[in-house]
């Protein structure tokens, strides 16, 4: 084989910030902090500093390769951890806080995490973790000497007194690009939660992917609003991509309800937000009841939607009363998340707005690096042609290969793919849409229902603010349909409307047999409905014909 004679410069995190203080050193990062300010800096001092943290780490005894942890919100001192971490060639493992304490013990522990910074909300948090995260040698509190809280933990450290007065002529390590980097754990809704690794090539390529036009699209003139949390799979990537392109970022801390969102996507001029859809229906209940003009005092023009369906519904409401294109992706903690976007292609211009929300509800295509096929339960490829729904499986250089500390091997298939534990299909243009999650399709006398069709149709009714639909047990088919609804506030609906308008919107035997009104519904730590709660809540609910 003749090989090429291009350098081998490995792919590193601490080439991104590098790059942008070189080439948008003044670019804005701004911060809602947990001691309630807004703060401003830029690309060059968020380098400046990652540098002396860098140099703090390595005072601290911190080594390549050893697990650092943050308990922390969106801001510019969680920003400084991913560089200053993985820069220096250590992990940053994210940890959701929403998770129980035993779960966040249990992966403390599993991690072997051996320093852990958190936020000033956490303190109580991490109080009842003393004593049972052995293998953490320090806390530092990410926050200044005056905001230091009265606690019990020994030895506690602060952030700015860690870094302040440290060298910033810290030099980056050339690391090998396939070493870890960072350490995120899948929120574990069945058994315990895993460990997914990626490492710096990885994260340097899915940021590329995040970059590019038909990704998501992020460049240097973008105002990136970032409510999805940056333990939530490094905020899909969107601080290494931030750095990548040099976009202004917005960082919006513990403050996620509607009206501290709205503010800031006013006063900081947003142009690109991404967020799960409950913190979406937060900021619409918020414009609603506030009765604001979006359209007028905002800038925003795109909403970048995932980690669980976009309702057709809310990309109507973003395009109508925002002007602001809802761009649908899907991914997952074990795909770095990004696999699939849903931007439309040359063919569809002039499509009218209804045309075009029907391309919307598609959760997209997948970007370059991603390869994605359907199987049924035996593993036989099944066709691309946008009925057939089976088995998703991925794989890709930002796929994972296997869990953390995890002797379990066999977890890709014989051709390298991965399984998403999702059941989607696949239509000739390549635009895929998730129906479920193979452990939540219902299944009625040999064939599926999709329970996420059956919400987003749900959800499109003026009273419903909120739909699940789980399969209950039934006599001749197996599992039927039950539709389980959350009224907006002063909504009317009773059982028989909203039966009455699902008529037509699904096929008819999708139908529920049964509507059930609660005041909320469970959520998962990363803000899915919570399945497998729902289904022991309702274990001993009988359906009226069964
Ligand atoms: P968790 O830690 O809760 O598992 P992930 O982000 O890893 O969080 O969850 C990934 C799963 O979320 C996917 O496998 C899929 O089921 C669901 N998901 C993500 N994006 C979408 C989407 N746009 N539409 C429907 N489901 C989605």
């Amino acid at each position: 084989m003749l090989k090429g004679l291009m350098q081998d410069r490995p792919l590193l995190i601490s080439s991104l910030i590098e790059h942008a203080a070189r080439l948008h050193p003044r670019r804005e990062i701004v911060s809602r902090t947990s001691e309630g300010p807004i703060h401003r800096c830029t690309y060059a001092d968020i380098d400046r500093r990652t540098r002396q943290l860098a140099s703090a780490l390595t005072a601290l005894g911190v080594t390549p390769g050893q697990r650092v942890a943050t308990l922390a919100w969106n801001g510019y001192r969680h920003m400084e951890l991913y560089y200053g971490v993985s820069g220096m060639g250590a992990v940053l493992h994210t940890i959701n806080p929403r998770l129980f304490p035993e779960q966040i013990e249990y992966i403390v522990n599993h991690a072997e995490d051996c320093l852990l910074f958190f936020d000033l909300g956490f303190v109580g948090l991490v109080e009842s973790l003393a004593g049972k995260i052995p293998g953490v040698r320090a806390c530092v509190v990410m926050t200044d000497r005056a905001h230091m809280p009265e606690c019990s933990l020994p030895g506690l450290l602060c952030y700015e007194d860690l870094i302040g007065g440290r060298s910033d002529a810290y030099d980056w390590p050339v690391l090998d690009e396939n070493v870890a980097s960072s350490l995120c754990y899948t929120s574990g809704t069945t058994g315990n939660p895993k460990g997914v690794l990626y490492s710096h090539r990885s994260s340097v390529l899915h940021s590329w992917a995040a970059c590019a036009v038909d990704g998501l699209a992020i460049g240097a003139a973008e105002t990136v609003l970032l409510v999805v949390p940056m333990f939530h799979v490094n905020a899909w990537g969107m601080p290494y991509a931030g750095a990548m392109s040099g976009a202004r970022l917005v960082l919006p801390g513990p403050a996620l309800d509607g009206a501290s969102i709205y503010g800031l996507m006013r006063d900081e001029q947003v142009t690109l937000a991404l967020g799960v859809p409950t913190v979406w229906l937060m900021l619409l209940q918020h414009v609603d009841t506030a009765r604001l003009k979006p359209r007028d005092e905002l800038c925003l023009r795109r909403v970048v939607i995932g980690g669980s369906s976009a309702p057709r519904t809310m990309s109507e409401r973003f395009a109508t009363d925002f002007s602001a294109f809802v761009v649908h992706a899907w991914g997952m903690t074990e795909m770095s998340p990004l696999g699939t976007v849903c931007n439309l292609l040359p063919r569809h211009a002039g499509l009218t707005l209804e045309e075009r929300l029907a391309i919307q509800e598609k959760q997209g295509r997948a970007v370059y690096g991603v390869e994605m096929k359907l199987v049924d339960d035996a593993g036989v490829r099944l066709p691309c042609d946008g009925e057939t729904a089976g088995h998703l499986l991925v794989r890709g250089p930002w796929v994972t290969r296997g869990y953390y500390r995890d002797a379990g091997a066999g977890l890709l298939d014989p051709d390298g793919f991965f399984d998403t534990g999702d059941v989607a299909t696949i239509d000739a243009d390549g635009y895929m849409r998730i129906t479920d999650r193979s452990k939540d399709v219902i299944k009625s006398g040999g064939e599926w229902i999709s329970s996420i069709a059956l919400e987003n149709a749900a959800v499109a009714h003026p009273a419903v603010a909120e739909a699940a639909v789980i399969g209950a047990a039934h006599d001749k088919w197996q599992e039927r349909p039950l539709l389980i609804v959350v009224r907006k506030p002063g909504g009317e609906l009773t059982r028989e409307l909203m039966l009455e308008f699902l008529q037509g919107r699904v096929a008819s035997w999708w139908i529920p047999d049964d509507v059930v009104f609660v005041d909320q519904l469970p959520h998962t730590a990363t803000g899915k409905l919570h399945k497998l709660k729902l289904r022991e809540m309702f274990k001993d609910y009988r359906l009226p014909a069964a």
